[in-house]
């Protein structure tokens, strides 16, 4: 994944040096802690995210499990990692299936974050689970957006419900209620409701997804973020959190070249956990999302 390319390498190259020392100093650890802030900076983590980070590593670093450790650096290591994994969410979320089918999942997030296209790697991944989703279109906004879901639903082999012209065109929140009848009658057992973004955030998009939460009462409501928007993800997030509120993150585009602030800032700062990573424009490039896996992945 070449999203935390130079984090990782930073923080390699930060104990590297740790290493070729016995017992640490205090002037060690708070060496050791300022390059780590630097290097979160530097990969577009949210300042409140890096100082918490930091400050709990340097208080853990100073205390008794390092000064009595037999490997006092390789400790400091152990802290780092236990800390990523506390502000990646901690312990993986997996999807919350509904008692009584269907079950609701609906996405919500900017224009061009990834929703249609997660959309059918999620309807992918559940057909192979044995579910029967169908996939709502209840983007409006922009004109291709239905034929988009059509497209991704046919190379999904899933289930559409889209608007017959004339017919319920122009108001998603009834499409999206229409659908999950549709679903409840046909016996889908999911349904996954495609919701429309606009460019930035903008309270005619977040009135239109908060409609349509009110109308379908979903199990999950995904917001779906571009990780490469960097030091904007939070800001983002926290408008999502308060205008449509939402129960889980999917981090798009973890295969580009981001730098992985996103990733490391929107769980800690929304307390949402992040539940898939989407790795690609195939239908296969979805991953369920463990902390603890990606914070070794950024300390390998
Ligand atoms: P939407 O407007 O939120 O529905 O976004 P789309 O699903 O249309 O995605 C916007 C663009 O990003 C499209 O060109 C997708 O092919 C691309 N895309 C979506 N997810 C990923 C991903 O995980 N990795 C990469 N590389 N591209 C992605």
């Amino acid at each position: 994944m070449a999203t935390f390319g130079t984090l990782s390498d930073r923080l390699t190259e930060t104990f590297r040096n740790l290493r070729t020392k016995g017992k640490l100093t205090p002037a060690d650890v708070d060496g050791t802690v300022r390059e780590i802030r630097r290097a979160l900076l530097d990969a577009d983590v949210a300042l409140p995210v890096v100082k918490d980070f930091t400050a709990k590593v340097r208080e853990r670093a100073l205390g008794d499990e390092v000064s009595k450790a037999l490997n006092p650096a390789q400790q400091v290591v152990q802290i780092v990692n236990e800390e990523l994994v506390a502000i990646l969410g901690g312990q993986q979320r997996r999807l919350q299936f509904a008692k009584n089918p269907p079950t609701v999942i609906m996405l919500a997030g900017l224009q061009g974050s990834g929703k249609t296209t997660f959309a059918g790697k999620l309807a992918h991944r559940l057909e192979k689970e044995g579910h029967t989703p169908l996939l709502i279109a209840a983007d409006l906004q922009r004109p291709n957006a239905v034929n988009q879901l059509q497209v991704v639903a046919e190379r999904a082999g899933a289930a559409i419900y889209a608007p017959e012209p004339g017919n319920g065109v122009g108001d998603p929140v009834k499409v999206a209620r229409d659908g999950v009848e549709v679903a409840r009658r046909q016996q889908h057992d999911v349904v996954i409701i495609d919701t429309a973004g606009r460019l930035g955030v903008d309270a005619d998009m977040m009135k239109q997804a908060a409609d349509i939460r009110k109308a379908t009462d979903p199990d999950e409501v995904l917001f779906v973020i571009d990780a490469m928007i960097g030091q904007d993800a939070v800001n983002t997030a926290k408008a999502f959190q308060d205008g449509v509120d939402f129960t889980g993150v999917v981090l798009s585009k973890l295969d580009g070249d981001a730098r992985g602030g996103a990733a490391l800032s929107v769980a800690s700062v929304t307390g949402r956990p992040i539940i898939f990573a989407s790795t690609g424009e195939g239908l296969d490039d979805l991953e369920a999302f463990h902390p603890d896996r990606m914070a070794s992945r950024i300390l390998d």
